[in-house]
């Protein structure tokens, strides 16, 4: 097993710099490898991370385990929470992870010589124990890891936009082949289409002026 230092200096690396949150997400990480029975960083995709948040935390995560976006080991469910639920694809076992409710308060504690409360979380983050650092608890998915993972190769396209989706992320809706973005998901409007909204309101205020000029 790849020791704490060496984990957090590569997860500083990645990140630029070290901060406490990467610490949590390494030493997440490595209590999952404990709690699976399996030697982490992880040499093959057996297990599969599904992260709470974004960010520095994830970070940590990664490195920890070797599960990343990109290479589809992990999967974000953005709750904003410093969490993970670490899954051993060969068992179905899953254990989830957050930092114990009272680990901000312990952490200072445990680095009473830090300069700040933002060094404390560094450091104490660091040496506390598992038991004191973390909430491990086994859980079901109500998710299917599968369906997160999907298939390789698969591809259809919008019968609205025609553009390719992957994954099986496609909605299927009366017969059409839709994209998330056409099936109402979509989260940007279209120049021309904001230039059209525009002219709607103009001619909603040229005829409202109409009919109060008569
Ligand atoms: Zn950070
Ligand atoms: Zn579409």
């Amino acid at each position: 097993m790849t020791d704490l230092q060496t984990l957090l200096k590569q997860s500083a690396a990645l990140h630029n710099h070290l901060c406490p949150r990467q610490v949590l997400g390494v030493r997440m990480g490595l209590a999952a490898g404990r709690y699976l029975g399996i030697e982490v960083p992880q040499s093959d995709k057996r297990i599969f991370t599904i992260v709470e948040t974004d960010g520095c935390a994830t970070d940590g995560v990664a490195v920890a385990v070797n599960c990343w976006v990109g290479r589809r080991s992990m999967y974000v469910f953005d709750f904003g929470k410093v969490a993970a639920t670490f899954v051993d694809t060969h068992t179905g076992r899953a254990v989830r992870i957050v930092p114990s409710a009272q680990s901000r308060q312990l952490a200072q504690q445990y680095a009473p010589e830090a300069e700040s409360r933002w060094h404390g979380y560094l450091l104490g983050y660091q040496r506390m124990p598992d038991d004191e650092l973390l909430t491990i608890q086994e859980v079901s998915l109500t998710v299917s890891v599968q369906s997160l993972i999907s298939r390789d190769g698969y591809r259809v396209n919008c019968d609205i936009c025609g553009e390719e989706i992957i994954n099986e992320r496609e909605i299927r809706r009366e017969g059409l082949t839709l994209c998330r973005a056409c099936a109402g998901a979509r989260y940007y409007a279209l120049p021309d289409e904001a230039t059209a909204a525009v002219r709607t309101v103009s001619a909603c205020l040229d005829a409202l002026e109409d009919i109060l000029r008569e």
